[in-house]
């Protein structure tokens, strides 16, 4: 079973891909996670990769392709994949098509978890930071006992900077509009299934698995 994972920030991707990849026994392959383990192994690509990280630059699109093909070609996906983060762009979707003919495997779904951009603006501005041991709480799903004051030890709590609805709003808009393309890339391939991703997460990861087990 080979699964792409697909939403915007906030929409809850990692929780469910932890669940599925549990649930069929598959690995999660994220880029962050393909990166460091070819950066540790010191594959080819991956000491070009490192290079272009320590020098603090964008890492190119046939980099990013090439540790996802390589990732792809381990032992351990034989029997599927959960692929999460990648691809991002059209011109990725495209590349990840070559990968997978060379392979000789496919994509079998493409599950996008949908959210209205108000709840995962919500979600995403609702963290807030203990000043003093940094401990985490959010306004909805994990508040403090006391509004505004760390349950731990009382220091005051705070909003990171890109946690405001200036910066969220500009990572949902980036989202939307490279990732868009996407969706009917894969809609017209007959691929995608559209999940309703404000469900409780138990009700989400039972509707996925009973689309990924036709
Ligand atoms: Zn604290």
């Amino acid at each position: 079973m080979n699964i792409l994972f697909m939403g915007p920030p906030g929409a809850g991707k990692g929780t469910q891909a932890a669940a599925i990849v549990n649930e069929f026994g598959i690995p999660h392959i994220s880029t962050g996670d393909a990166f460091r383990l070819a950066i540790k192994q010191e594959t080819p690509i991956g000491v070009k990769a490192k290079g272009y990280m320590d020098q603090g630059l964008l890492v190119p699109d046939d980099v990013t392709i090439g540790i996802v093909g390589e990732r792809l070609q381990q032992s351990d996906c034989e029997k599927g994949f959960l692929l999460d983060g990648f691809p991002r762009t059209l011109s990725q979707a495209e590349a990840l098509e070559e990968i997978l003919s060379r392979l000789n495997t496919q994509l079998d779904y493409v599950v996008n978890l949908k959210v209205d951009r108000d709840k995962l603006m919500a979600r995403l501005t609702g963290r807030r930071i203990c000043k003093e041991c940094g401990s985490s709480y959010h306004v909805i799903f994990n508040p403090s006992k006391q509004e505004g004051v760390c349950d731990i030890d009382g220091g005051e709590l705070y909003q990171r900077s890109d946690d405001n609805e200036e910066s969220v709003g500009k990572r949902l808009d980036e989202y939307i509009n490279k990732t868009a393309p996407l969706l009917d890339f894969y809609q017209e391939k007959g691929l995608l299934r559209q999940i309703d991703g404000e469900m409780e997460i138990d009700a989400v990861t039972t509707e996925i698995v009973s689309i990924l087990r036709g």
